[in-house]
């Protein structure tokens, strides 16, 4: 019986040579490597400058801090995504909400938005950012969101790991005409992969200097940047920030860039076996996933829902049936609201 995974990364000879070429060569990590991923990546997205880290975690959290969230500060995000994408705001002292989904998208509802922003101008609880996720790789109301961020004053941090690849009104996600900053993911389960890996990317100079200091202890060895005084002329780095240690390694960098020329070949793919799955299932009890016109997704899940009532089993069963026959579904996401640490 073959068994049809929730994810599994495709790696070619080309992967495995690239992987191999750092290995032989003089850097490891701090390489050429990383910059090359990164041109690669803004150059697919169509955006200015990509920050490229060793996690989507590390890439948001340093995406917030670059966005000033800190202590006493408000950040809302979607419950039906990973917990990630709340966490990063905690990790800055800032307190998390959530806004409740469209059920037909499973997107941060635009509506839904725009009533709460109200209330909380009212009750002087505004958010200071603003995390929409690109559920399963159907991006969100971008425009409709964008808007309210103009009316309210929030940032947007735009979640697109499971995205890369993916359109929204015909142009490539990422390229931050309606956020202030993209965040992808490359874990293995994602449309291309770097082993683990992320990247933040943004058409703003000043958030893309500091989230490359963020990712590196906040060093820098911009001579521009550096006081040097009263260190001697020769010191070639200086600490002007508090930072992480959230660096790519060249080694993941090069498997990114082999990965980056089969991008379009993988995000085809998936929509090959996703038009596949809408007929097949067509006659069953379930909802399948309904699309945007606005939206070319990317496609890192196909959810469906069960219509419990007319099947006469419970999700439990049918998950073990399917799991029995070789198909290894997932629960997609518990919301976050419900984990016992929220
Ligand atoms: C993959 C994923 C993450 C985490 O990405 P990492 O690169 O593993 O840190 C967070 N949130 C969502 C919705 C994801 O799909």
């Amino acid at each position: 019986m073959s068994i049809i995974p929730y994810g599994r990364q495709d790696i070619n000879q080309s992967d495995i040579d690239a992987v191999a070429a750092v290995l032989r060569s003089d850097f490891l990590t701090q390489g050429p490597a990383v910059p090359v991923f990164e041109k690669a990546i803004a150059n697919s997205c169509g955006v200015q400058h990509a920050v490229a880290v060793n996690s989507a975690t590390s890439a948001l959290h340093i995406a917030c801090l670059a966005l000033g969230v800190g202590k006493g500060d408000i950040v809302w995000t979607t419950p039906i995504t990973f917990v990630a994408t709340a966490n990063c705001a905690l990790y800055c002292g800032a307190t998390v909400d959530f806004v409740d989904v469209d059920p037909r998208t499973y997107n941060l509802s635009v509506t839904n938005l725009a009533e709460k922003l109200v209330l909380a101008k009212v009750r002087g609880n505004l958010p200071k950012v603003v995390i929409p996720v690109h559920m399963c790789g159907q991006p969100c109301d971008m425009s409709g969101i964008h808007a309210l961020s103009q009316q309210f004053g929030f940032k947007i941090i735009e979640y697109a790991s499971h995205a890369i690849g993916g359109r929204y009104k015909g142009e490539p996600i990422g390229n931050c005409r309606s956020s202030d900053i993209t965040v992808f993911s490359f874990h293995p389960v994602k449309i291309i992969t770097t082993g683990e890996g992320g990247v933040a990317v943004t058409n703003d100079p000043i958030l893309a200097r500091n989230m490359r200091l963020l990712r590196s202890h906040g060093i820098t060895s911009d001579s521009a940047e550096m006081a040097r005084h009263p260190a001697p002329e020769i010191w070639n780095y200086e600490q002007i920030g508090l930072g992480f240690n959230y660096r790519m390694t060249d080694i993941h960098a090069a498997l990114g860039c082999s990965q980056m020329h089969r991008l379009i070949e993988f995000v085809t793919k998936r929509h090959v076996i996703a038009e596949r799955y809408d007929k097949l299932l067509s006659d069953l009890p379930v909802v399948t996933p309904w699309q945007h016109p606005d939206s070319y997704s990317g496609y890192h899940l196909y959810v469906i829902r069960l219509k419990l009532k007319e099947i006469n089993k419970t999700q439990r069963q049918v998950i073990d049936a399917l799991h029995a026959a070789g198909i290894l579904v997932n629960l997609h996401y518990i919301p976050v609201y419900r984990q016992p640490y929220y």
